[in-house]
């Protein structure tokens, strides 16, 4: 007798190659068992998942949940469980300094899983910018919160900006890099200044042009449909020589896009030809939780609409994400014994509308995903208050 079973929805699951109806039990909070008709009477609580699709639970592996860090970040669940992801990770807002507040205050509020890239300045984005100077980095108190905090710490972060091109230069992603080598994890940069910087475009150009052979496998740039300065793909959609040696290396690439941190007309063209994310994530905080973007859910929308199919959105938050958090024995598919995290999504379809934020472009999609409950360990939660005000933005003709 299974505790709850998910019934007559279509099963996607790019890590077992699934995308067809299927059913999922659950007991004690672990799936156990998935397949074509599992009876009712086989389950004390049955939920109707007919028409609606059915993933792992899924995963923004860039937001900025440091609530109380900084003024613009958001708790957790504000980019999980209350927006249909089951997995939240911190892109950089606590460095060592401020990480036990994270850790001991922030972390425990939250019902979704909660995971961080530690941010390379001493305090985070306390104030920005983080790095100015070599006294913002403390390499031995780094590895020490590295090697005491590793069930949340899953990478070093940094906000390669204006500030960090100028007043340090390239040596500070070397200094990066050995850190994040010796801790044995990922180094994720930011690519592109910063707004209210003046760094001239041909400094900040020629860093990440530097700073791009620095990464190895593994590692991740962030915002790459970045329309700013120093960013890695051109107008055109072409990308940077250094940055498709950097993909050829096996540097992997998350969207993070914010609403002042892309294009779509870059990322749309860039996607034709082949330059497609590792991980779709939306770099959430308080500002873009409330409008334009609102979640990773409505992201994966707005990514089909430019070009991806529904499978490809799916991986980019299950599999993928699970796989850079070296968690996928434990999320990021839906397979037997795993913890019962799943996402119910409605698959609406009609005419919609989204914008990339600052840069103003309005793109129309034919489809867009709606979380409409989520488990997490098995136990349902209904989702937030912003779900409504997402689809009624996107919805509406802007
Ligand atoms: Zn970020």
């Amino acid at each position: 007798m299974y505790d709850l079973l998910v019934k007559g929805g279509t099963v996607i699951d790019p890590a077992q190659k699934l995308h067809r109806k299927m059913d999922v039990g659950i007991t004690a909070g672990k799936i156990a068992a998935l397949g074509p008709d599992i009876a009712t009477k086989q389950s004390k609580r049955v939920i109707d998942a007919k028409g609606l699709l059915v993933t792992a639970g899924i995963i923004e592996f860039h937001c900025h949940c440091g609530d109380g860090l900084y003024p613009n970040a958001i708790a957790p669940d504000d980019a999980g469980v209350l927006a249909g992801v089951t997995t939240v990770c911190d892109g950089g807002t606590a460095g060592y300094a401020n990480f036990p507040i994270f850790r001991r205050f922030v972390i425990p509020q939250a019902r979704s899983d909660v995971f961080c890239f530690l941010n390379l300045g001493s305090t985070g984005l306390a104030v920005m910018p983080e790095i100015w100077d070599w006294r913002n980095i403390n390499t031995d108190e780094i590895l020490k919160t590295i090697e005491k905090n590793r069930d949340i710490i899953k990478g070093l972060k940094i906000r390669a900006t204006g500030s960090v091109a100028e007043n340090l230069g390239v040596e500070v992603i070397r200094v990066a890099k050995k850190l994040a080598r010796d801790a044995g994890l990922p180094l994720m940069v930011h690519v592109g200044i910063d707004p209210h910087e003046h760094t001239p475009a041909e400094i900040m150009s020629a860093f990440t042009r530097e700073m791009l052979a620095v990464l190895d496998k593994g590692d991740i740039a962030n915002h790459i449909y970045t329309w700013k300065a120093g960013g890695v793909i051109g107008a055109d959609g072409t990308p940077l020589p250094e940055f498709r040696d950097a993909i050829e290396r096996g540097v992997l690439l998350d969207t993070a896009i914010g609403r002042t941190q892309w294009d779509s007309e870059i990322a749309r063209k860039a996607i034709d030809k082949g330059i497609i994310p590792t991980t779709i994530t939306t770099d959430l905080n308080m500002t873009t939780m409330q409008g334009i973007v609102y979640s990773v859910i409505g992201t994966m929308s707005k990514f089909i609409a430019l070009g991806l199919t529904l499978d490809q959105v799916v991986e980019m938050t299950t599999i993928s994400p699970a796989r850079l958090l070296r968690e996928e024995g434990k999320r990021g598919k839906l397979a037997v014994d795993m913890p019962a995290d799943v996402s119910i999504l409605e698959p609406r379809e009609g005419d919609f509308t989204f914008t990339d934020g600052a840069q103003g472009h309005v793109f129309k999609g034919k489809l867009l995903l709606v979380p409409k409950l989520t488990l997490k360990n098995g136990v349902e939660i209904e989702p937030g208050p912003r779900v409504a005000d997402m689809v009624r933005e996107f919805t509406s003709s802007q």
